[in-house]
């Protein structure tokens, strides 16, 4: 049997992290999630997609005896897999119908060798009756170390991808009650995650729900005009890397896919129209950045792990919330920013109305309907985005993201009661048997057979609402509907009726506001997200490491991002790591990246260097060298210098950690030994000059060496957060 590593050959989980992933810290509930694994406990993990969830099975997988199984429904998820863990010199392999006979065979003695740590099946081939055999020899032999279910929401009816092989799996645990289980999805709805713990026979399964809030998403939603292909061509244009673009039918594919060509972007079609042979072809160009947009139906998405899509645009409107969440989270899987745009139209409205009323079925039309109401409310909300989406799925957010369109540019307030008075009266005199285009009509004196027919020229309301526009009227009376100050019938007719709140508009009893109709220009400001702004030479550097990564990456047969991800190069482009210990503190290096890729990187940035005149920092050499012998407080390693220059570049402590991916407490930990090695940091930044005072004080009183004692000299209000910054300074000034 190889004599692999467990737990006893790493001082922590973080450095079996390191050694294996190359990564410095777990992400949201990784580590605990891994704890509770190690311990043989059955674990159900509810992770956004992109959180991180395979991390949670595999590293457990690395550090116990045994081979664990992954079930995983589609092949094409299962090879991505396995070739990123084999990139990072990790023993994994699949068995599926793709293999002839001998490779099988050959691939079942490894494992009986004991030489596989992860083997990735689907479930029909693990529920086989043929494969039981060699199941039960395993676990006789080297041992089953865990079942993980990836994707586990398709064993239930509920979700979206229901596979009924799933059900099967139910007799893993009848068969071999002693191996635990670890369960995985990112499916939102809390019935499907009750069906998951059921149908696996999950035994008190810990389960862990991190949050759906994607950060480093950034949402915003464009008018649709007739310039709108423009505006898709300036938005792919302006945003560097890859991109999915989604439309309604095959034909906008076709169309957008055509033109994007002709102005000369890389860019190919996906739809259920093409053959096999193409969809496939045409995806793996995507996914190996040999070319840059994907332009798709909907039928692109699910079994696609390319982790660096750094925009998706709805040209269209998406169906529904959960559908463009789960469309637009697939950009920005690795962490970094990457941008989601709808492109919103009421003429797109009208499609989708007209495609809902060919509906034979009621409910499923009153479902639609309902649903279209939730897209429409999204797109023309003035709120928060991420609220909006958020709150779909239960989980209450408090707004003010700083990265959506409206908490970044707020549309601007305005009292409209008066208007809004108007706009209710008229529905009152319509007798509320009325839609908003006939009001509107009333109100704006319109000439049309239907209001002299009805005699609605004789209205005292009619033409008294000349002063503005059709768009500016129909705006006031969205705006009426979500305030709730106005109500309407949701049988497919959409007539006013007023309310409550109506009435006390008319008795003039409450004022209305609403967002103002012409919003002020954006892209005013910058986006919380923008990733650093590299200088123009780590910018060509990162260029040449990219270039280095996609030839690396074709000699393997593998897409870029299993070389490094796109954060890694560009630390590399900003740190210049020329020795092995300083490269292998770049994040995501880990043992097997050092050896393979480490002499090539590290050479090409010398060269680099040396032909633009630039020192390469020694700094980050020496203190990495320094961390992996042992590492004293005065030097520093890559990653405070990391977070030393994102600070110097004006972010605030959780904007870093938001930024890096990191904990805030990591970030101050970096904080604390940057100021200790005396590195310039402008400490009112961190601490109020006024808060500093007191804590200087007790620090010279009750001395440096108990944090508790600083506190207890001072008081509750002030917290240890606060107190290891100042003494960090302190220290700094000695
Ligand atoms: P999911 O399966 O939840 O969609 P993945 O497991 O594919 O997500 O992880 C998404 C990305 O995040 C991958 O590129 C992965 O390497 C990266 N990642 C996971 N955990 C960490 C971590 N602790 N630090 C940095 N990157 C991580
Ligand atoms: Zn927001």
């Amino acid at each position: 049997m190889a004599n692999a590593p467990t737990m006893a050959s790493f001082p922590s989980l973080e450095s079996a992290l390191k050694h294996f992933f190359g990564y410095d810290d777990f992400r949201y509930y990784q580590r605990t999630i891994i704890e509770q694994a190690l311990k043989g406990q059955d674990v159900l993990v509810i992770m956004p997609t992109g959180g991180g969830k395979s991390l949670c099975y595999q590293l457990p997988a690395l550090l116990r005896l045994g081979v664990t199984i992954v079930v995983s429904p589609l092949i094409a998820l299962m090879q991505d897999q396995v070739r990123s863990l084999k990139d990072n010199g990790i023993a994994a392999t699949f068995l599926n119908s793709s293999l002839t006979f001998a490779e099988a065979r050959e691939r079942e003695s490894a494992l009986l060798n004991g030489d596989v740590k992860l083997l990735y099946l689907a479930p029909e081939r693990l529920m086989s009756p043929n494969f039981w055999p060699l199941l039960e020899r395993l676990q006789q032999t080297v041992g089953i170390a865990s079942f993980a279910i990836d994707e586990a929401h398709c064993v239930s009816e509920w979700g979206h991808d229901f596979r009924p092989e799933y059900r099967q799996l139910f007799q893993l645990k009848q068969q071999l009650p002693q191996v635990p289980m670890i369960a995985l999805t990112a499916t939102a709805t809390e019935r499907v995650r009750q069906d998951i713990s059921q149908q696996l026979r999950l035994k008190e399964p810990q389960v862990f729900v991190s949050g759906f809030n994607r950060q480093n998403l950034h949402y915003e939603v464009k008018p649709k005009t007739k310039q709108s292909y423009d505006h898709v061509l300036k938005l792919v244009k302006q945003q560097p890397g890859s991109g999915i673009i989604y439309c309604l039918s095959r034909k906008r594919v076709n169309e957008i896919s055509f033109r994007l060509k002709q102005d000369g972007i890389s860019a190919l079609p996906y739809h259920a129209g093409l053959s096999d042979k193409e969809r496939q072809e045409n995806q793996e160009q995507f996914i190996r950045d040999d070319v840059r947009i994907i332009v798709a139906t909907i039928a692109f998405g699910m079994g696609i792990n390319k982790p660096d899509v750094r925009f998706v645009i709805h040209y269209d409107l998406p169906r529904t919330i959960e559908s463009y969440y789960q469309e637009s989270g697939r950009a920005g899987r690795d962490g970094d920013p990457a941008n989601c745009t709808v492109f919103f139209s009421y003429a797109d409205v009208a499609t989708v109305e007209y495609l809902i009323n060919q509906k034979p079925d009621e409910q499923e039309q009153r479902i639609a309907r309902q649903q279209l109401r939730h897209v429409i409310n999204y797109a023309e909300s003035a709120i928060c985005r991420r609220k909006i989406q958020l709150s779909y799925f239960g989980e209450s957010f408090p707004g003010d993201c700083k990265n959506c369109d409206n908490c970044l540019n707020p549309v601007p307030m305005e009292d409209w009661t008066i208007e809004s008075q108007k706009f209710l009266s008229c529905v009152a005199r319509c007798q509320e048997r009325f839609g908003m285009n006939h009001v509107i009509d009333v109100l704006r004196g319109s000439r049309k057979k239907r209001v002299l027919d009805l005699g609605h020229d004789r209205l005292s309301t009619y033409g008294i609402g000349q002063d503005h526009s059709v768009d500016e009227w129909r705006q006031l009376c969205r705006s009426l509907l979500h305030q709730e100050l106005l109500s309407e019938t949701t049988d497919g007719y959409s007539v006013l009726k007023l309310n409550g709140g109506s009435w006390q508009v008319l008795k003039k009893e409450i004022p209305v506001n609403i967002h103002v109709i012409k919003r002020p220009e954006p892209e005013a400001k910058a986006k919380a997200n923008d990733v650093v702004q590299l200088s123009g030479d780590e910018a060509l550097l990162l260029e040449q490491l990219r270039q280095l990564r996609k030839r690396l990456a074709d000699e393997q047969s593998v897409p870029p991002y299993v070389v490094f991800a796109d954060a890694s190069l560009r630390q590399m482009a900003q740190q210049r790591p020329i020795t092995t210990a300083a490269f292998s503190a770049i994040s995501g290096v880990g043992k097997r990246k050092l050896e393979q890729y480490g002499k090539t990187f590290t050479e090409t940035i010398e060269v680099f260097c040396r032909s633009h005149n630039l020192t390469p920092n020694t700094v980050a050499a020496d203190a990495a060298a320094a961390t992996t012998s042992s590492s004293s407080s005065s030097e520093l390693t890559a990653t405070q210098l990391t977070t030393h220059g994102l600070f110097q570049q004006g972010l605030s402590l959780s904007e870093i950690a938001i930024e890096r991916g990191l904990r805030l407490g990591t970030i101050i930990d970096h904080m604390e030994h940057l100021m200790a090695a005396n590195y310039e940091v402008d400490l009112g930044r961190l601490v109020s000059p006024e808060r500093q005072v007191p804590i200087f004080e007790a620090i010279e009183k009750v001395g440096a060496h108990s944090l508790r004692a600083i506190r207890e000299e001072l008081g509750d209000t002030y917290d240890y957060n606060e107190i290891r910054l100042v003494r960090a300074a302190w220290e700094g000034k000695k």
